[in-house]
Formats: structure tokens, C-alpha cells, sequence
């Protein structure tokens, strides 16, 4: 048994996988791409339709301008050029849930082409290409469950035939299941940053279709690629990814040869399965579409979109580690969201110490969101919660047990923090000295032995004096003045 796995492994390591993904990105457009149907999402099927995206003869689209900018900033965001003339064609091909026989896209003249984004890996970013983001428009959806007769029959939704896409086609240049996860995620952020989509995977708006293919390491020429389709999540396309490298190594090894085919994933049994030949560009009989006029994103328009491009995850990051002295690791927990960042960034303008509200984020508020399975945006201690608990922290107001217990009751209670501190009678930590000489003097007088051992030089007893004063005050004296006065006393 170990032989065969070591054997392999050591298969496996003679071989470079070469992987490239193909993205689907619903925008988040009010109508759709080539009429004014309604985009809306998960309305009673058949309802959002017309002769245009119901593909009747005679029919004629009309592009809509905002998928145009939408489709621009997000090449933008994503560092491509914009083609001043793109064209869009037609990709003939036959399905159920496609009524006019073909798709309208764009071919040899995409809107971007030219493009990269920069992921993370073991040995230090690396730059991904992106080949080209063109706009093309959505088929409608075959049903399989959920209506009477679904046992015999397939029905077909054609609300979502016209929805405007943007596919995205990264190059060839991911080499291991882990950067296309890292590509996927870093993505998806910039998408959602530019605000043009929702990326909602479960509802369809973020679509990934992986290619992969095996070649012997130091080989220039690519082997054989299958693509993986269908996938709906990043941690099954990584999965599927690893299987599909592991069955090409073992076919090439035993002998035989890669099909080029689509395949599914079976994320039950963590396999791939053949489901069809896989289709070659010129059996689309691509031509461009005769019904619409060459795109033309002028130099002025392009200066106008550009104006919308929001600040990006990456740089936003650097900016704000520089700006608020914040590590590397605050930073990525801090710009998760566009949103999560503006919070925090509004918030630690007003806190004393942004750093410290950074601090909290990852010492007080992370753990208790994972022990509830929640995601920070349904945090109940929004970030001016949290500065201005920093704030109680930094003035030595309230001591680091007294804020653990009082986001302990947010959390109880789903309230945020400001609510809570009202309701808990704002409580604070005594700087009485009074009150605190007066629970040492009882400590001293009880614990000799203590004492002697203090000062006969064994100074670390200190804690033990600061640890009976603490609980004699119920937590409420202030330790660095507790330390302070234990000092003076005893020394
Ligand atoms: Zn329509």
C-alpha cells in the first residue's frame, strides 16, 4: 500500500498541472442586456419576459448602456484595456433553455482584453493574466425539481435569458488547485468592490468553469485539457481541481490518453465525470450579430467610468496598514467587505487608537462570531460598538475582563455595545485609592508569610497581592494602579 502511494506522489511530481479559469459574472443591472425586461431574481418563472429574450422572429435587441459601464469597470478593476470597438457575435449552439438558437457574445473582438490581478502564494504574490472580459447574454434555466410533473417532465424558466453576463477568462497561468482558489477569492472581491455584481454563488451570479491539463515538468507544449463545469462553490472547484490532476497523472502513467471533454464534479464522491466531447470554437459558427452596431467605448466615455472605480481591496490594504498602523493580517480581516472597511475606517477615525479597534476586531470579536457561526457583517457589535469600546480600554476606564464580559452580553443579547454599557450601568473600573488601600491593608494583614517572602526579594509575589486585591474589588479596581500602590506599600 505505501508503495503505490509513494508511487504516486513521485508520478504526481513528474508532471506540472497548467489551469485556467473561465468566470461568469452576473451584473447586477435593473433590466436586461437587450430589453427592458426586469433582471429580478426568484420571481414566478415566465413572468420577466418579451419577444426580445423570448427569441421570437422579429425581435430586435437594444443594448443596454449601464451593463456596458458595468462590464468596463470591472475590466478596469481588473487592469485591462478597454477595446475602443468591440463587436458582438452570435454563438450558434442548441439547447432547451436557449429560444433563439444561439447566444449573442463577443468573439475575436471582446470588450477588455489585456489584463492581470496579483494572488498570494507560498513563495510570494504572482500575477495572473487575464485574457479577455467580453459581455454576452445569459440563458434562460431547465428545471428539474420543484414544479407538478417534475418526475417526467423538465420545464424551462426563461426570466433569466438576457440577464447580462461578463465572462472573464484568466490565462493558463495557475499551476496548483490552491491558486485557483486564491485567484477565485481575490476575484471576487475586486468584482464586489466594484459593486457590479453580487457574486452570489448559490443564486448563479458567480459562475467558474476550471480548465486543466497535465504536461511533463519542463515541458513548453500543453497536454490535453478537460474542463470541470458546473462547479458551485471555491472549495469544490479546488477539490475537483486535485482530482482531475490526480486521474490525468494515473491515465498518462498507465499508458493511456487525456479526452478532450467537459466534465462535472460530484462533490459527494469527490470525482469527475465525463459528460460531453468538449466543443471547439469553430462549432459555434461564431459571426457577428447582424442586429447590433459595432460598441464604441469612446476615450471620454472610458474617462467617465473610470471616475466610478472604487479604491481596490489591495491597495486599500497597503493604505491602510500606512494610515493606521494596523499589521497585514488586521488589514485582510478589515477590508473582507467594501462595507466592513468603510465601518471600520469611519470608525477608527473617531476612535483614539484605530489600532486598538483593529486589536479588538481580531482578539474580542472574531473567536465569538466563529463560536456562533456568524459572518462579521451580522456581527451585533458594529465597529463604532467596538471603537468605542477601545476607547473605555485605551482611557483605562474599563479593564480587558470587564470588555470581555460586556461582549459576552452583546452577544447574549444581540445588542450592540453602546446599548449594552447603558443598560449595565456604564461600569468602571475604581481609581478609588482609597477603597483599594483599604482591601491591600486586609490582604497584607492576612497573608505574613507573603509579605515576608516580597520583601526578602522574591518580587513576583507582587501578582499575588494585585490577584487578591482584584477579586476583593470584583474586578472593578484599576490593576495598574493596584500594581502601583502594592509597589509602595510592601517596598
Ligand atoms: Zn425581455
Amino acid at each position: 500500500m505505501a508503495t503505490s502511494i509513494e508511487s504516486t506522489v513521485s508520478a504526481r511530481s513528474k508532471y506540472e498541472p497548467v489551469i485556467g479559469l473561465e468566470v461568469h459574472v452576473q451584473l447586477l443591472t435593473v433590466t436586461k442586456i437587450f430589453c427592458s425586461c426586469s433582471t429580478r431574481f426568484g420571481d414566478p418563472p415566465n413572468t420577466n419576459v418579451c419577444p426580445v429574450c423570448l427569441g421570437l422572429p422579429g425581435a430586435l435587441p437594444v443594448l443596454n448602456r449601464k451593463a456596458v459601464e458595468f462590464a468596463a469597470l470591472a475590466a478596469m478593476a481588473l487592469n485591462c484595456e478597454i477595446r475602443e470597438t468591440s463587436i458582438f457575435a452570435r454563438k450558434n449552439y442548441f439547447y432547451p433553455d436557449l429560444p433563439k438558437g444561439y447566444q449573442i457574445s463577443q468573439f475575436d473582438k471582446p470588450l477588455a482584453e489585456h489584463g492581470s490581478i496579483e494572488i498570494a502564494t507560498a513563495s510570494g504574490p504572482k500575477k495572473i493574466g487575464i485574457t479577455r472580459v467580453h459581455l454576452e447574454e445569459d440563458a434562460g434555466k431547465s428545471l428539474h425539481e420543484g414544479f407538478a410533473g417534475a418526475t417526467d417532465t423538465t420545464a424551462i424558466d426563461l426570466n433569466r435569458s438576457g440577464v447580462p453576463l461578463i465572462e472573464i477568462v484568466s490565462e493558463p497561468d495557475i499551476a496548483t488547485p490552491e491558486e485557483a482558489y486564491e485567484y477565485l477569492t481575490r476575484l471576487k472581491e475586486i468584482i464586489l468592490y466594484t459593486g457590479v455584481s453580487d457574486c452570489n454563488m448559490e443564486e448563479g451570479s458567480l459562475r467558474a468553469d476550471a480548465n486543466v491539463s497535465v504536461r511533463p515538468r519542463g515541458e513548453k507544449k500543453f497536454g490535453t485539457k478537460t474542463e470541470v463545469k458546473n462547479v458551485n462553490s471555491f472549495r469544490f472547484i479546488r477539490e475537483a481541481l486535485e482530482y482531475e490532476i490526480e486521474r490525468q497523472v494515473e491515465l498518462i502513467e498507465s499508458g493511456g490518453k487525456v479526452t478532450q471533454e467537459t466534465r462535472l464534479y460530484n462533490s459527494v464522491e469527490g470525482k469527475t465525470y465525463s459528460m460531453r466531447s468538449k466543443e471547439q470554437a469553430h462549432d459555434y459558427r461564431y459571426f457577428p450579430e447582424p442586429d447590433l452596431l459595432p460598441l464604441v467605448v469612446d476615450e471620454k466615455w472610458r474617462a467617465q467610468i473610470r471616475t466610478t472605480l472604487p479604491e481596490l481591496p489591495e491597495a486599500r490594504r497597503k493604505r491602510m496598514i500606512a494610515d493606521y498602523g494596523i499589521t497585514a493580517g488586521d488589514a485582510y480581516t478589515l477590508t473582507l467587505t467594501r462595507t466592513l472597511a468603510d465601518q471600520f475606517e469611519s470608525a477608527a477615525k473617531s476612535a483614539n487608537s484605530p489600532k486598538r479597534v483593529a486589536n479588538l476586531v481580531q482578539s474580542e470579536l472574531l473567536g465569538r462570531l466563529k463560536a456562533k457561526g456568524l459572518e462579521i457583517e451580522q456581527s451585533p457589535i458594529s465597529m463604532k460598538g467596538i471603537a468605542e469600546a477601545a476607547d473605555l480600554l485605551e482611557a483605562g476606564v474599563i479593564s480587558s475582563k470587564m470588555l470581555k464580559d460586556l461582549f459576552d452580553l452583546c452577544f447574549e443579547r444581540g445588542k450592540d455595545f453602546p446599548g449594552v454599557y447603558e443598560e449595565e450601568g456604564r461600569p468602571a473600573q475604581s481609581r478609588d485609592t482609597s477603597s483599594i488601600e483599604k482591601f491591600l491593608d486586609e490582604v497584607i494583614a492576612a497573608n505574613p508569610r507573603q509579605v515576608e517572602q516580597y520583601r526578602a526579594g522574591k518580587k513576583t509575589v507582587a501578582q499575588f497581592f494585585v490577584g487578591q486585591v482584584m477579586k476583593l474589588s470584583k474586578g472593578q479596581a484599576n490593576p495598574q494602579l493596584v500594581n502601583e500602590l502594592v509597589a509602595k506599600k510592601l517596598g
